[in-house]
């Protein structure tokens, strides 16, 4: 069934009182186990998609359905893993892990099966002692899409979750949450500034107009290795991809 959005439509009130739309009538859909990035300007709307998809902002107008059921409220269906790991320093890795199903009343004996069991799919297997301070960047963004697997969510959100990384540990992390991802056939929609990436790591690529942000594109990718962005980057087509959704977004140097 996957995620549908129905002409949804997000206004805030701003501080000086005025309306300000940052999301206006986006429809989609992601089907069940399907890939999807989603790019645009900055300020386009993009993370109050993913806000309204965990169910953090209602839409003003419009539905979003996740399996066919109305989002409404924060629900254990969505897994939400930003840019900062947010993992807790006085933790280790395991019972960090372990956090979100505390929180849902999981049995001690449960928490720890399913935890050891994401660390092994993340990678960091051999680390659940470790603290955060004691991990590089990547391996704590590892440890946080862990935490966000424990769950079983049925839908993974991911914004920006690379971005602060240098150049190589982000190609390192591509090709780690892409194989992950994939062993898990989690829904996932992820959101990036970095157009090769998205071709790197999508099915399909949703392409956002400036806001208030509305879909402007559609684009699938069709390529092979969705699993392996180390291998998809072989590819002469990810450039003719990335240059296609450069000359769509329009981007422009814009003075500060
Ligand atoms: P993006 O992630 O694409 O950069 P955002 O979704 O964060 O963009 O924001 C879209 C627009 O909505 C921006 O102009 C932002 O300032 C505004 N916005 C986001 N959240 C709020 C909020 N809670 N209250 C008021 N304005 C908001
Ligand atoms: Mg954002």
């Amino acid at each position: 069934m996957g995620l549908e959005y129905r002409n949804v439509t997000k206004q805030f009130l701003t501080n000086d009182g005025t309306v300000l739309t940052a999301v206006n009538q986006v429809s989609f859909h992601i089907a069940e186990g399907e890939f999807v990035s989603v790019v645009g300007p900055s300020g386009c709307g993009k993370s109050t998609i993913l806000s309204m998809t965990a169910g953090l902002y209602q839409p003003t107008t419009g539905e979003v359905l996740l399996n066919g059921e109305l989002v409404t409220a924060p629900n254990s269906k969505v897994g939400f893993m930003l840019q900062k790991d947010l993992l807790l320093p006085w933790r280790n890795i395991i019972t960090n892990i372990e956090f979100g199903l505390e929180a849902r009343g999981v049995s001690k004996a449960e928490r720890r099966e399913r935890a050891l069991s994401e660390l092994k799919h993340c990678h960091l297997a051999g680390f659940e002692n470790h603290y955060p301070y004691q991990l590089s960047g990547g391996m704590r963004q590892r440890a946080a899409l862990a935490r966000t697997l424990a769950i079983d969510p049925a839908i993974v959100l991911l914004d920006e979750p690379f971005s602060a990384l240098d150049a190589q540990t982000k190609m390192l992390l591509q090709n780690s949450f892409a194989s992950t991802i994939k062993e898990t056939a989690k829904t996932t929609l992820l959101i990036t500034h970095d157009l090769s990436e998205a071709v790197l790591m999508s099915d399909r690529i949703l392409v956002l107009s400036e806001r208030p942000g509305t879909v402007i594109a559609e684009i699938k990718v069709d390529l092979p290795h969705r699993e392996r962005p180390l291998e998809r980057r072989k590819l002469a087509e990810v450039n003719d991809y990335a240059a296609e959704l450069f000359q769509l977004l329009k981007l422009e140097e814009k003075a500060a």
